[in-house]
């Protein structure tokens, strides 16, 4: 068994200050009601250019994030390192609209993927599809809506942005997570990341996309990738529970169309549990990553590997938290000798805000895990002033 409640090791490289901050974060964060207002007013304050930017890069950007640059973030690169701990840099700028906006997180992924070739302790790149394109254009492709001569234009460049991002990667020998988003531009995301996986995915898994499984179809999709590769092509696989569940049943209700995610957090984490099987059990041509804060789903890929004689650090598989979260975790799975890693977003304050945001929302609701994080903290001031 992983000790996940080991806090002195999950904490050894969080000085005081770093854990009060924490403390103050989580704690805010677990009011709802604080917690929307201080995201709303954050957002309105930032829209006015009023000079919150300082309070902002000195409380939750700190606590989440990497810096505002590749070079910047390396303290963190370094000290997660110290540990064993790889970083994934995440260009997390989201919601961007403009052609020099997907240019610019293109060479920011080229940059990272640079960088990752040359660097022990950073084991994967990453990449949003919705950074490269229009979110509508990616709508439209989903839904083989016909395209005007300038969309066709568009889409041409969008795919080629993929293309050189793989092209990269598989020249550089460095894998990459293709993240996945909402479920109704998801299909346009799973049929460019299969094509990126036939062509590089050749003699490993290099591409890797992303499977929701708060999603009711996903373990069906798994399966037919799985038959789809046979003999073909190495399968890579980022295995999350999803974090658009709100705004998916919202949009399914207005809409009026069957709810696309599961409605029980029990069926989620079934799938979940589900799908780490079938990859254990075809782990000669799948390579997964666990993204995940839960420790059952955790503990339950460490039995796997353990009941299949599988190395712990075996390279086709990877667990993987966010940073600022769940480092009781991160921490004890990498002095168990399992590979571990941590998305480290890095961005400018103002185009991190959405993710900042999501990080937020998903540690207010109380089917996720904000209580344990909290609690984790406060036992570790305890157990300090104590030693
Ligand atoms: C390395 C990494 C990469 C990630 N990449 C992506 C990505 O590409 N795309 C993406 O969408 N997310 C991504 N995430 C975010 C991830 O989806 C959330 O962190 C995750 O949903 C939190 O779940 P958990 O597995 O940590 O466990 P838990 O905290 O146990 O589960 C919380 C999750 O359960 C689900 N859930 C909650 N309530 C219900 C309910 N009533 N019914 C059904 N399901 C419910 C939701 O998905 C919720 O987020 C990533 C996370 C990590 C750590």
């Amino acid at each position: 068994m992983i000790d996940f409640k080991n806090l002195k090791i999950a904490f050894a490289d969080k000085s005081n200050p770093d854990l009060n901050r924490a403390y103050f974060l989580f704690k805010g964060m677990s009011n709802p009601f604080f917690s929307k207002l201080l995201t709303s007013l954050s957002k309105f304050a930032l829209k006015l250019h009023l000079p919150i930017k300082p309070i902002i890069k000195a409380t939750v950007y700190k606590q989440f994030c990497g810096g505002e640059t590749i070079e910047q973030s390396q303290v963190t690169i370094d000290k997660l390192w110290e540990s064993k701990i790889g970083t994934i840099l995440d260009f997390s700028a989201e919601g961007k609209e403009s052609v020099n906006d997907f240019n610019r997180a293109l060479a920011q992924t080229l940059a990272s993927i640079e960088k990752a070739a040359i660097s022990d302790s950073i084991p994967f790149s990453v990449f949003k599809p919705t950074g490269l394109c229009k979110f509508s254009l990616l709508q439209k492709i989903n839904n083989n809506t016909p395209l005007s001569a300038e969309q066709e234009i568009e889409k041409q460049e969008y795919e080629a942005r993929v293309n050189s991002i793989c092209q990269l990667a598989h020249d550089k020998n460095v894998a990459v997570f293709i993240d996945a988003e909402e479920s109704w531009i998801q299909d346009a995301i799973d049929s460019i990341a299969e094509k990126m996986m036939v062509k590089y995915n050749t003699k490993k898994a290099l591409i890797y996309n992303t499977i929701q499984l708060y999603r009711n179809d996903r373990i069906a999709y798994l399966n037919s990738l799985l038959e789809r590769s046979e003999n073909k092509f190495f399968v890579g696989i980022k295995l999350v529970r999803g974090a658009y569940h709100e705004q998916e049943i919202e949009r399914a209700k207005i809409n009026n169309y069957p709810c696309p995610v599961h409605l029980k957090k029990s069926d989620t984490d079934k799938d979940y549990n589900h799908a780490l099987n079938i990859c254990i059990n075809n782990i000669d041509r799948i390579a997964i990553c666990a993204g995940t804060h839960n420790e059952d789903s955790t503990q339950l890929l460490a039995n796997l590997l353990d009941e299949k004689g599988i190395k712990k650090n075996d390279d086709r598989i990877y667990f993987s938290q966010l940073l600022g979260m769940s480092d009781h975790i991160s921490y004890n799975l990498s002095v168990a000798n399992y590979n571990v890693s941590k998305y480290v977003p890095y961005g400018p304050v103002k185009d991190v805000m959405p993710y900042l945001i999501r990080r937020a929302e998903e540690n207010t609701s109380i089917a996720g895990q904000m209580g344990r994080e909290l609690s984790n903290i406060i036992a570790e001031k305890q157990r300090r002033k104590k030693a």
